[in-house]
């Protein structure tokens, strides 16, 4: 069973001979960026940088599968919104949006895969499948349908309407979903074998999980079922008041972080409907834990029932590669 077969049969839930090491969200760090010479904020928009970085977390650190881009912009910017690209440890932001004033004049961009950084990702893909073959599992990023929309309409339009003007939120959410379904599966026939979806507005920390419920599941179903591909939703924060809810949005995996306290709780919930990724703490452990600590979490949450060893979000920029290979010997060592 090579990396990539393993990592989608663990996907799907089907069995496996040992739980796969990878990181669904962020792989990018410093140290490798140093190692490859493919630094941010250039590797976000240089497909040989992209490629070469996202390609260092499994050279390097061992991760079992490929992963990029490194933001949560690409699609933002291809629709409009203006973006920092940041700097070699801080990821690119939204800092402005086209469509703070209302929904009336949405326009998708007539090519949308010609716009922005589209095309350099989409050369990415296609890099790192000719690199990779079939061996190893190409993982792309992108963002989801709730946090696109709250990035065309800003942050704070969007939180409004989610209260008071649900036909806007409404035709915005669509309106990203469709775009959504267009670029991922473009990156799926440029090579990506799964896209992973992080989509942060949509936590219960910013949206009430009834939203959730009524107006946002339905819009990630309707992104899920038009996507040709394992698809694997990330939602961040303490996401156990929507679990159940994330379980039915159709993808075939959740990402979870370690704010989800009951691991084994949240596997029974979601049993039979998707699979688990996560949850070793990016900010506490593999930023600033030890590898004793790494290891520690990293074999709990084998014991709970992990289906894919992941960190819990976006691996820090500054974390040591020492702790991601000391993640990977946590599951060599709990299956040796
Ligand atoms: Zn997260």
């Amino acid at each position: 069973m090579n990396m990539k077969e393993r990592f989608i049969k663990a996907l799907k839930g089907e069995e496996v001979d040992k739980v796969p090491v990878v990181s669904v969200t962020q792989t990018a760090i410093v140290e490798l960026m140093d190692k490859t010479g493919a630094a941010w904020p250039e590797a976000h928009s240089d497909a040989q940088k992209m490629a070469d970085l996202a390609m260092a977390s499994h050279t390097e650190c061992g991760l079992e599968g490929v992963r990029a881009p490194y933001c949560l912009t690409v699609l933002a910017e291809a629709m409009g919104c203006t973006v920092n690209m940041g700097t070699k440890n801080r990821q690119p932001s939204v800092t402005d949006h086209p469509y703070p004033k209302g929904v009336e004049n949405l326009q998708m961009p007539e090519n949308l895969l010609a716009q922005g950084r589209i095309p350099v990702v989409l050369e990415t893909m296609k890099i790192l499948r000719a690199k990779l073959g079939d061996e190893v599992p190409l993982i792309a990023g992108m963002e989801g349908p709730v946090t696109l929309a709250s990035d065309l309409a800003s942050v704070k339009k969007f939180m409004k309407w989610s209260i008071k003007d649900q036909e806007a939120f409404q035709t915005i959410l669509d309106f990203s979903c469709d775009a959504c379904i267009q670029y991922a599966n473009a990156l799926v026939e440029a090579g990506a074998d799964v896209i992973s979806v992080p989509d942060p507005v949509a936590s219960p920390d910013l949206l009430a999980p009834e939203t959730f419920g009524t107006i946002l599941k339905p819009v990630l179903q309707r992104f899920a079922d038009g996507v040709n591909a394992p698809m694997i939703l990330h939602v961040c924060g303490d996401v156990s008041p929507i679990l159940e809810m994330m379980a039915d949005c159709h993808f075939t995996s959740i990402s979870i972080e370690e704010k989800v306290k009951d691991l084994k709780g949240a596997k029974a919930k979601v049993a039979g409907k998707v699979t688990i990724c996560g949850n070793v703490s990016s900010p506490f452990t593999l930023l600033s834990g030890d590898e004793a600590k790494v290891k520690a979490d990293s074999k709990r949450a084998l014991e709970d029932g992990v289906d894919v060893l992941a960190p819990g979000c976006g691996i820090a920029p500054d974390t040591p590669c020492s702790n991601i290979r000391a993640m990977v010997a946590a599951r060599d060592e709990f299956f040796a």
